[in-house]
């Protein structure tokens, strides 16, 4: 049978709203699709030829705007999946507080079967197809990269919209743009930082780590990460500098596990030039990746593809905790097979809500029309040297000029991204697991509370409902 992929969204959408007392209409609504825009286009390939491009943007929930969501191109596109994809962008926003509502996007396109040119062809008249239907703009619908897409199809997306909209705020109908053309400092990073920030307000929590016979801290837990793309790369650089043992790493064709830990820096370098982790000291070299995961460690994240725990593989993992980095890494058998043995589940719609948060951070600077950190880091650096002066001329010694080089620092963009990164992930962590005792269930469900409490109550403040 074909697998419904918004189906089993919500199904989970189901499980938590049994937990509310929220009207069913409102529940109705705020599951519903609300826009699903299905287009074709003539696509003229570089040999003169024509050929049927078919797209799709979905917009899941218009109860905040814009509303927010990659674009992907891959063959397995389709409506169900751009449907699926939007609903869950709706409760990651609610669940961190982005204030958007959820939308998805993607081309049926193999993009290793067009030229650049193509490509861009094929960018450029998507994002016009959807400016014909406002299905983009700053205050509407605003695209992000996803699968197969990256910083240059958004240059090209903002770029269309523009010489279409040539107004103040064009360049925010897009995010994920480069630098120099919007783009925000710490978004590329951004999605590993925050499963990084996640997994450490998780084991910070001494009643949680009681329960799972583990102590407080990142210091020394053994983790084992399955994919070094973006998201699994920055997530285990953050876990690794900040004391964590990576004693697991696969990738796509092979994997290596090692006891004592590996010097991750060593290994990703080994990996960017050879493409393979055959060859490194470990304990064992894994043929078949997915070996990995089944070895003794305490923390385990899955940030490459999607249904990667199933209930075949399920009953043999070993971790404590897992940290969802990818999208639906987890099936609900295996969800309930990992959660019955006692596993902290952290889940994807919470863990790697750190891209569209930063996304957030980006179009809020497009709109300001200013970078983070400009008015006020000169001003911040000497109110740190005011101060220091005054504890200078009180205590009547000098401070070593290397001490104040390392202190009178004011924040930049950077900084002020990854500091909105963090606190949005830590508070967030709170505010579900806080629900997750209160109805003593699990993180995944406990998120989709949250999500499903914030949206309601958002429909209740428009007057839409009694
Ligand atoms: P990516 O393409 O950069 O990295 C994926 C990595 O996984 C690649 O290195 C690939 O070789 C590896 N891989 C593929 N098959 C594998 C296998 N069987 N075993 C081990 N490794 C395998 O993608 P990404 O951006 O890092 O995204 C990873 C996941 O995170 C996806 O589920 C994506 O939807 C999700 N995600 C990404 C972002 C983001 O900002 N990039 C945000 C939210 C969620």
């Amino acid at each position: 049978m074909e697998y419904q992929f918004f189906k089993e969204v919500n199904k989970s959408f189901d499980k938590a709203a049994s937990y509310t007392k929220h009207d069913k209409g409102i529940l109705e609504q705020i599951k519903t699709c609300n826009s699903v825009y299905h287009f074709t286009f003539p696509l003229k390939k570089d040999d003169g030829s024509i050929e049927t491009i078919h797209a799709w943007r979905a917009e899941h929930s218009h109860h905040k705007y814009p509303t927010k969501g990659g674009i992907r191109y891959s063959m397995l596109v389709n409506e169900d999946e751009v449907t699926a994809l939007a609903a869950l962008m709706s409760y990651k926003c609610a669940v961190v507080d982005v204030p958007f509502g959820g939308a998805k996007g993607g081309a049926k396109i193999d993009i290793n079967n067009y030229s650049v040119d193509e490509i861009e062809r094929i960018t450029r008249r998507y994002t016009f197809e959807l400016i014909k239907k406002n299905f983009i703009g700053p205050g509407e619908d605003v695209p992000a990269p996803d699968y197969g897409t990256g910083a240059r199809e958004m240059a090209w997306i903002m770029d269309t919209y523009q010489a279409m909209n040539p107004n103040l705020n064009a360049e925010a109908c897009v995010t994920g743009k480069p630098i120099h053309q919007g783009g925000i400092r710490g978004r590329t990073e951004a999605t590993g930082r925050g499963v990084y920030f996640g997994l450490k307000e998780a084991v910070a929590n001494l009643e949680d780590m009681k329960k799972l016979g583990l102590s407080t801290g990142l210091e020394g837990k053994t983790v084992i990460i399955q994919g070094l793309g973006n998201v699994g790369y920055y997530a285990a650089k953050n876990l690794y500098d900040d004391g964590a043992k990576i004693v697991g790493i696969s990738e796509y064709n092979g994997g290596i596990y090692s006891a004592k830990g590996f010097d991750f820096d060593e290994v990703y370098a080994y990996w960017q030039e050879h493409k393979s982790l055959k060859g490194l000291e470990a304990d064992q070299y894994f043929e078949q990746p997915n070996l990995v995961l089944e070895q003794e460690c305490e923390i385990l994240v899955p940030a490459a593809l999607e249904k990667q725990l199933s209930e075949s593989n399920a009953p043999r993992i070993k971790a404590k905790i897992i940290g969802e980095a990818a999208n639906g890494p987890t099936t609900v058998a295996a969800h309930n097979i990992m959660k019955d043995r006692g596993a902290l589940i952290i889940p994807d719609n919470y863990l790697n809500a750190g891209g569209v948060t930063v996304s957030y951070f980006e179009w809020l600077k497009n709109l300001s029309h200013v970078r983070f950190g400009r008015m006020d880091r000169k001003y911040e650096e000497s109110s740190i040297m005011r101060l220091l002066n005054a504890v200078e001329t009180l205590s009547g010694k000098s401070f070593d000029t290397d001490i104040i080089s390392k202190v009178a620092i004011g924040p930049d963009e950077k900084d002020i991204v990854d500091s909105g990164l963090a606190d949005t992930m830590i508070q967030s962590y709170n505010e579900i697991n806080e629900i997750r005792k209160y109805h003593d269930t699990d993180l995944r469900t406990a998120a989709m509370i949250s999500a499903i409490d914030k949206i309601a109550k958002s429909y209740e403040q428009l007057g839409i409902f009694p």
